[in-house]
């Protein structure tokens, strides 16, 4: 028996672990994970959980949903909302999503550009003439790469307690496999698409004559999108209306990008000061030990460099050192961590970002501090 799938009675009571929504999201999830969508749209998103599911996956960087429904997108549309550790950490990627109240049977040019549609339990809610309209929206209009769309496999219903005549009582019809096959195969006929079924929930045992619970249709675009064909005849007037947009702090956003670069500098200068000076104190107390042998190597590096020697040493070496009161951390070994390093990707941007936010030595090539009030502390 299927792991997914607990049959309780032989009579056919069957209940699906974990639920069959969330086995259509994996699914979603799973296709994601192979494709790596940038854009992704959910029509008929209701309570957006799908969406919020998919905000998770790090190749996406444009969510949008669709329904005719702007109550139920509302309901908990917050959770698309970032939150204070997004604002703290924010991402490497850019992420910005949005809601639409509107019909599939409608076009808005606020739906081009996808990558991936979905449509889960979606098409038989749709009233005949709006079902009509549906493929020449999606498929003809959107025309992403790949449409995904997951509807009821009528031949499972007498294995489900209470269904009579559909599932639900808001559809207007549900299809066994062969309608939704032959519906799926023309539509994709007529966009220039390639379909294959597959779906989610099994059948219990000895009845895999009435296949998958959901029926599920993956459609793929069989030929590259021309500028030209995603721009011909394409309405440029909405007939959605926005009701959400979430845009998340990225990296990719210069101001974001500053303020990581200059805590991740302040932050490695720290550390490197930090063991720069627990050496010195080292080599001081070895010198207290032995004055005669370790003088000459404890004198260059603490105290004793005039303002100019100083700033050659700087020039010349990587190493970061002590002149008087000020640590010098050349910009060059804050550089080379890997941190630092993958955020910056060049010594110049580096320059650039920290300029005007990090105290430098008078030519810039190093960040300094001042360790005199950290020795009063002390
Ligand atoms: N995809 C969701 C919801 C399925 S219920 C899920 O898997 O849980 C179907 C949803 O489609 C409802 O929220 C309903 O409001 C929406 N819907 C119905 N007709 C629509 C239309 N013409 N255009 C857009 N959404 C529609």
């Amino acid at each position: 028996m299927d792991k997914n799938f607990q049959e309780e009675q032989y009579t056919g009571i069957v209940k699906f672990i974990p639920p069959l929504y969330e086995q259509r999201y994996q699914f979603i999830k799973d296709l994601v994970g192979k494709y790596k969508p940038k854009k992704v749209a959910d029509l008929g998103c209701a309570d957006c959980t799908l969406l919020w599911m998919l905000k998770f996956c790090s190749c996406i960087e444009v969510l949008a949903g669709l329904d005719v429904c702007a109550s139920v997108m509302k309901e908990k549309m917050h959770r698309l909302s970032p939150l204070p550790g997004d604002y703290l950490q924010p991402a490497e990627r850019s992420l910005t999503v949005t809601l639409h109240h509107g019909s599939v049977a409608h076009k808005d040019p606020c739906m081009l550009g996808f990558d991936l549609v979905t449509c889960i339990e979606l098409i038989e809610h749709l009233e005949q003439s709006e079902l009509k309209k549906f493929p020449e929206v999606v498929f003809g209009f959107m025309a992403p790469s790949i449409v995904v769309i997951s509807t009821p496999n009528s031949e499972f219903n007498p294995l489900l307690p209470g269904v009579m005549l559909f599932r639900h009582p808001d559809h207007k019809f549900e299809w066994n496999r062969a309608q939704f096959q032959s519906w799926a195969l023309e539509t994709a006929r007529r966009y220039d698409y390639s379909v294959e079924f597959t779906g989610v929930g099994h059948p219990p045992a000895g009845m895999e004559n009435v296949g998958f619970c959901t029926q599920i249709g993956v459609f793929v675009r069989k030929y590259p999108q021309t500028s030209e064909s995603a721009q011909s005849g394409k309405p440029t007037e909405a007939a959605y209306k926005t009701v959400f947009k979430a845009v998340y702090p990225s990296l990719k956003d210069e101001k974001y990008l500053q303020n990581a670069v200059v805590s991740e500098v302040i932050f490695t200068a720290q550390i490197i000061k930090r063991s720069l000076m627990d050496r010195l104190m080292l080599e001081h107390e070895e010198y207290n030990d032995d004055p005669t042998e370790k003088k000459c190597k404890f004198q260059p590096s603490f105290n004793c460099l005039s303002e100019d020697l100083g700033k050659l040493v700087v020039e010349k070496s990587m190493e970061p050192f002590v002149n008087g009161n000020v640590v010098y951390i050349p910009l060059t070994t804050i550089f080379s961590f890997p941190k630092v390093n993958r955020l910056c990707g060049t010594f110049e941007k580096l320059h650039k970002l920290i300029a005007g936010k990090v105290t430098l030595s008078s030519d810039g090539s190093a960040v300094m501090f001042n360790t005199e009030h950290e020795n009063e502390e002390n």
